[in-house]
């Protein structure tokens, strides 16, 4: 196994992912999916790109500002409440979000106790306030004014007011039934967060810039193809333009004249049929919308993969 040294020179590029937790294997599948594979060994810290030169560390998710600004790691994958979080409490500050990449959706919010009645943040002044993010927290309690103390924990944050170590928390909340679980409710939204592809500033040097950016291509490609779908359809041909103009964020469709079988043969059926890449949703609505414009057998495919 490779060392794993920070700033020497490396023509392999690097990407850090959480080694297990709620976001390893959406990260994992993620760029399995851009055609990445490695020599496996999900137990250990480094696996070993094989088809490209990418490699990944497996990592808590708390190191990986740390392993990016040391220059160890190029890339990394983690939650934008934890790269908030050491943007601001000076631990890494200066790294970017590069992609936002969809999955580990979460809010970090503040819970208060279920029978309170909120009225406003104005209500938090004197109390302590329960977190593992101290730092976003005193950001937004000095925005908004409040002096509120933060009491830091890095787990089970939830559980603190009714151990008495604190009067109401700021935590990351999904579903918000670990709050309730709790007898908190979520009163205000400090940050809402998602799996992030975050990175130093600048694109790194040499062959590690060019990998990065077939890796971005690769990762926008992907998240397109999740976020798309083939439409295909029969046309009036007076109506095409209506029709087309219907369509949820299509790309140039194409308009082929459609024959139809007669008996001597085919014969120009008066229609077009259209075929159409849609990046945007393909609701019922839209379907029931483009058949009362006169569209027939319209027909919803999924895409496999992408590259326009
Ligand atoms: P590690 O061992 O890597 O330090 P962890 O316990 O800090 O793991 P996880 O609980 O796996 O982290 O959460 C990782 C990320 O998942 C969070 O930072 C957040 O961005 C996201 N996430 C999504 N939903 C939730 C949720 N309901 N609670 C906590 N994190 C969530
Ligand atoms: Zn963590």
């Amino acid at each position: 196994m490779p060392p794993i040294a920070a700033r020497e020179p490396r023509d392999r590029l690097r990407v850090a992912i959480q080694k297990s937790g709620r976001l390893g294997d959406p990260a994992r599948d993620l760029l399995s999916a851009v055609g990445l594979t490695w020599r496996e060994s999900r137990d250990r810290l480094f696996c070993f790109g094989e088809g490209l030169p990418i490699d990944l560390l497996l990592v808590r998710d708390d190191d990986i500002p740390g392993l990016l600004t040391e220059g160890v790691a190029d890339f990394g994958i983690l939650g934008r409440n934890v790269l908030a979080e050491t943007g601001l409490d000076g631990t890494a500050p200066g790294l970017e979000e590069v992609r936002q990449l969809g999955f580990g959706p979460c809010r970090l919010a503040i819970g208060v106790p279920e029978g309170w009645d909120y009225e406003g943040p104005a209500q938090l002044e004197g109390l302590r306030i329960a977190t593992s993010y101290p730092a976003i927290t005193q950001d937004w309690l000095r925005r908004h004014g409040v002096d509120a103390r933060t009491v830091t924990l890095s787990g089970s944050v939830e559980i603190a007011p009714s151990l008495g170590q604190a009067d109401v928390v700021c935590d990351l909340v999904s579903s918000g039934g670990t709050l309730r679980a709790n007898s908190l409710k979520p009163v205000e939204t400090l940050l809402e967060s998602e799996a992030v592809l975050a990175a130093p500033p600048g694109r790194p040097e040499g062959v590690r810039g060019e990998l990065a950016d077939l890796l971005l291509r690769r990762l926008d490609g992907v998240r397109r193809v999740a976020d798309s779908k083939v439409l295909t359809a029969r046309v009036p041909r007076g109506r095409v333009a209506e029709l087309v103009g219907l369509l949820p964020d299509a790309e140039a469709p194409i308009l082929t004249p459609a024959l139809e079988l007669g008996p001597d043969g085919p014969t120009d059926s008066g229609m077009f049929a259209v075929q159409a890449l849609c990046h945007g949703e393909v609701s019922w609505a839209v379907l029931e919308r483009l058949k009362a414009a006169g569209a027939e057998g319209l027909t919803v495919l999924p895409v496999e993969g992408m590259l326009v």
